[in-house]
């Protein structure tokens, strides 16, 4: 998976500062060590709202910053890098293929 590892590349320049150590702090705090998106408190991530691939001035801004959980961020970031897009007909046709793959006769 290149993308998502060139993707992540970029990031990283930013997560192994001592500068993101203390700003992750402030955004979990700030968002109530909760996920943004779902009810989820463990195992959450600091997530950058605008990438640092396409917006570097915003890598330590705050307001750019959310609280996710791990299944929130990565379906975010693959979204992002445009692995993930959400394609309800694909869905659906994989429903319905696991279905019959189970129900053979039906
Ligand atoms: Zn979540």
């Amino acid at each position: 998976m290149g993308l998502m590892k060139e993707y992540k590349r970029h990031s990283a320049r930013v997560t192994r500062t001592k500068r993101w150590k203390a700003l992750r702090q402030e955004a979990l705090r700030r968002d109530g060590w909760c996920c943004v998106r779902c009810p989820e408190r463990r195992r959450l991530e600091v997530d950058h709202i605008l990438p640092v691939k396409t917006h570097p001035e915003l890598a330590f801004d705050l307001s750019n910053l959310q609280c996710l959980c791990g299944p929130c961020h990565s379906r975010k970031t693959r979204i992002e890098v445009g692995l993930g897009k959400p394609n309800p007909a694909r869905e659906a046709w994989k429903t319905l293929v696991r279905e019959t793959h189970r129900n053979p006769e039906a």
